[in-house]
C-alpha cells in the first residue's frame, strides 16, 4: 500500500512530499500509524549527504511515536491501539554478543531506521516522516507517558537513549558533576536526564540567549564555551562530560574541565574531524576520551521508562512536513529550543 512521507531525492534538493510503500505485515511485525516524528541533527546530515553513504530517495527520521494499527500472528508483546515508540534501530542479526548482550546498537548487522540496506522496497530503509511503519516487535517500545505527551516523548527514542546510555555507564548520579556540551536537541534531554540522576550538572553553551532557559532545565550551571574566564571557573572539576555538538570543535578546554580519572564521551557526529587534542591534557590526570552510539532496545525501554517516572519529555516545537525545510535551516543555526517535532497528520494534506 503506498503511503504519503516526505523525503529528498538528492543531498542539494529540499525535502518534498513523497509517496513509498511499506512491506506486508509478516509474523512478528507490528505496523504502527505513525503520530509524531522529531526531527534529530543526523536526519540534517543524512539528507545533505554530509556523511558518506547516503541512499536516495531519502526519508529520514528516527523518533517515531504512535499507535499499532496491525499485527502479525506471532505477536505477542503489543496489541491493536497501543502507544509505541520506534527510535534508531529496525532490525540486527539478533544472534551475536552484541543482540544476546542487549546491545543491538553495536550489531555488525543493526538496520538503521531510515538509509539502511534491507530486502523490502525500494532496497534501503525509509524514517518516520512518513504516515506509518512496519518493524519487527523486538525493536518496538511501550510508552507509558500521559498520551498528551505524546509529541514531546517522540525526541526521547533518539536523543533520550543517546545521553541517557553513557551517563547510566559512565554512572552520572549523586555526587558526581557531569557536562553536557551543546544545548541542543541531545544536550537539552541529557541535561534534564543528569539532573535526574541526581548528578550536579554544567551546561555548556555557545548560546548566551539559551542561559535562563537551560537553567529551567535542572543546570545547576551554565557556562558560555566561548569565554576563557568562564571556562576556568571549571578547570579539573567534571567527573563526566558528554558532548552532543554536531560541528567540528577543540577538545581541550572541555579536557581540562575533567577532574582526575575524568571521561569524555563523544555523541556528536560531525561530518568532518574535531582537532586531535592536546595530549598531555589527556596524559595529565589520567583522562579518557569515548564515543557512545544511541543504546540497545532493551536500555532505550529502561530510558523510556526512567522519563515516565520523572516526568521528563523534551521540550518541542511542532511542525508541519511543509515546514521541515524552514526547520532545518534554523537547526543549522541553533535556533531552537530544544527539538522540533514533525506532527505526522500533517503529510496527508
Ligand atoms: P542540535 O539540536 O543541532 O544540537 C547541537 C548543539 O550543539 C547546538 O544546539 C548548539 O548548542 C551546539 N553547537 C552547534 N554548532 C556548534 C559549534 N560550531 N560549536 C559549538 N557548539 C555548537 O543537534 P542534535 O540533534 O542534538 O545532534 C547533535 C549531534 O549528535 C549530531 O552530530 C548528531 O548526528 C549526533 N547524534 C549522535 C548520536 C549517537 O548515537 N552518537 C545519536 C543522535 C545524534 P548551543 O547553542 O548550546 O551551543
Ligand atoms: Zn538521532
Amino acid at each position: 500500500m503506498a503511503i504519503k512521507a516526505f523525503g529528498t531525492h538528492a543531498a542539494d534538493k529540499p525535502l518534498e512530499a513523497l509517496e513509498i510503500t511499506r512491506r506486508a505485515v509478516g509474523p512478528h511485525d507490528v505496523q504502527i500509524d505513525i503520530a509524531y516524528c522529531g526531527i534529530c541533527h543526523s536526519d540534517l546530515h543524512t539528507a545533505g549527504a554530509e556523511w558518506a553513504g547516503t541512499i536516495f530517495p531519502c526519508v529520514p527520521g528516527h523518533e517515531i511515536v504512535g499507535r499499532v494499527a496491525a499485527v502479525g500472528g506471532h505477536v505477542s508483546g503489543f496489541a491493536v491501539g497501543d502507544v509505541v515508540g520506534v527510535g534508531c534501530i529496525v532490525d540486527s542479526c539478533k544472534d551475536c554478543d552484541d543482540c544476546n548482550h542487549g546491545l543491538e546498537n553495536y550489531c555488525d548487522d543493526m538496520v538503521g531506521t531510515y538509509n539502511f540496506t534491507t530486502p523490502d522496497a525500494p532496497g534501503h530503509t525509509l524514517g518516520g516522516y512518513s504516515q506509518q511503519i512496519v518493524v519487527h516487535e523486538r525493536y518496538v517500545l511501550r510508552i507509558k507517558h500521559h498520551a498528551e505527551q505524546l509529541a514531546a516523548v517522540a525526541p526521547l527514542l533518539c536523543a533520550g537513549i543517546t545521553t541517557y546510555s553513557p551517563l547510566r555507564h559512565w554512572k552520572a548520579g549523586l555526587g558526581k558533576r557531569v557536562g553536557i556540551v551543546g544545548i541542543g536537541g541531545l544536550g537539552h534531554v541529557g541535561v534534564k536526564i543528569a539532573h535526574a540522576l541526581g548528578a550536579h550538572v554544567v551546561a555548556f553553551t555557545t548560546s548566551e540567549s539559551k542561559r535562563d532557559a537551560i537553567k529551567q532545565l535542572g543546570a545547576d550551571e551554565v557556562v558560555i564555551s566561548q569565554d576563557p574566564d568562564q571556562m576556568a571557573t571549571q578547570a579539573k572539576r567534571l567527573d563526566l562530560i558528554i558532548d552532543t555538538v554536531a560541528a567540528p570543535h577543540d577538545l581541550d578546554p572541555f579536557l581540562t574541565s575533567l577532574r582526575r580519572d575524568g571521561t569524555m564521551v563523544l555523541v556528536g557526529a560531525p561530518p568532518t574531524p574535531h582537532p586531535m587534542p592536546t595530549s598531555v591534557n589527556l596524559i595529565f590526570k589520567r583522562r579518557s576520551l569515548f564515543g557512545s552510539m544511541i543504546g540497545g532496545i532493551a536500555e532505550t525501554q529502561e530510558m523510556l521508562d526512567f522519563c515516565a517516572a520523572h516526568n521528563i519529555v523534551a521540550d518541542i516545537e511542532l511542525v508541519r512536513a511543509d515546514q521541515i525545510n524552514d526547520a532545518y535551516g534554523r537547526i543549522l543555526k541553533s535556533d531552537v529550543k530544544y527539538r522540533f517535532v514533525v506532527d505526522n497528520s500533517s503529510l496527508a494534506a
